[in-house]
């Protein structure tokens, strides 16, 4: 069996450091299993999240949505995305007339094979990340910027990631691309599992192998790691 989870909100509070106490357990619960992450963010922060342990021990990790792929701590595969001007003269026109409360800078960020964009600026403090979180909620701003982009870029996908920000890639280098190169049976975790966020395409695709008796499926939807740890002691 693979175990295949997403780190923020699953493993993580959003982008914060992994709670110590689940860290110890989760390396424990991590041995003699094959565990697999596939996250939006790139290596640097998910090691910054999990730690060097946890993100070693992994057989693999699918970074920026399965565009970057790491196996014993090397990069043995990565797809290409160059954001155009096109698409980057839509970003700053979001961020001029995002109507989010208050905003801070570093809104692009350019990773392998995806574009990570965040109107209110990822350089928020932790207070402004989640007050933008619980505003976004209601005002949507981030699932309508990503209707906007795939009306304007059917080329493109656009998806609601973490607390703050959407990835944009081409059509189809969502994490789904990953099931293509797993065999037998998954277990997911994941925090984003509804339409317009990020598990979604993952989760979508694995229903329809199950459907289609193509693969043992198990999925769990999580609210957060506490969620996530609550189910993996059932594992022991
Ligand atoms: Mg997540």
């Amino acid at each position: 069996m693979i175990y295949l989870f997403d780190i923020d909100g699953t493993l993580t509070p959003s982008r914060l450091r992994i709670d110590p106490e689940f860290e110890q357990f989760f390396l424990q619960w991590m041995k003699d299993r094959e565990v697999i992450f596939v996250t939006g963010s790139d290596k640097e922060k998910t090691v910054e999240q999990v730690g060097e342990k946890i993100w070693t021990r992994a057989s693999r990790v699918y970074q920026s949505c399965g565009n970057a792929v790491y196996q014993g701590g090397q990069l043995i595969q990565k797809n290409h995305f160059d954001l155009s001007p096109e698409l980057k003269t839509l970003l700053n026109e979001f961020i001029m007339y995002s109507e989010c409360p208050e905003q801070f800078d570093n809104h692009i960020e350019e990773r392998i094979g995806l574009v990570n964009f965040s109107p209110i600026g990822r350089s928020c403090p932790q207070e402004a990340r989640e007050q933008y979180y619980k505003w976004d909620t209601k005002a949507k701003e981030r699932q309508t910027f990503c209707r906007m982009i795939e009306d304007k870029f059917p080329e493109l996908e656009a998806t609601v990631g973490g607390q703050i920000s959407i990835d944009i890639y081409p059509k189809g280098q969502n994490k789904a691309q990953v099931l293509e190169d797993l065999y037998g049976p998954i277990t997911f975790f994941g925090d984003k599992c509804q339409p317009g966020g990020n598990d979604y395409p993952i989760v979508e695709s694995m229903c329809r192998q199950l459907e289609q008796n193509r693969r043992h499926c198990v999925l769990h939807e999580v609210k957060s790691y506490h969620d996530t740890w609550n189910i993996l002691k059932e594992y022991k």
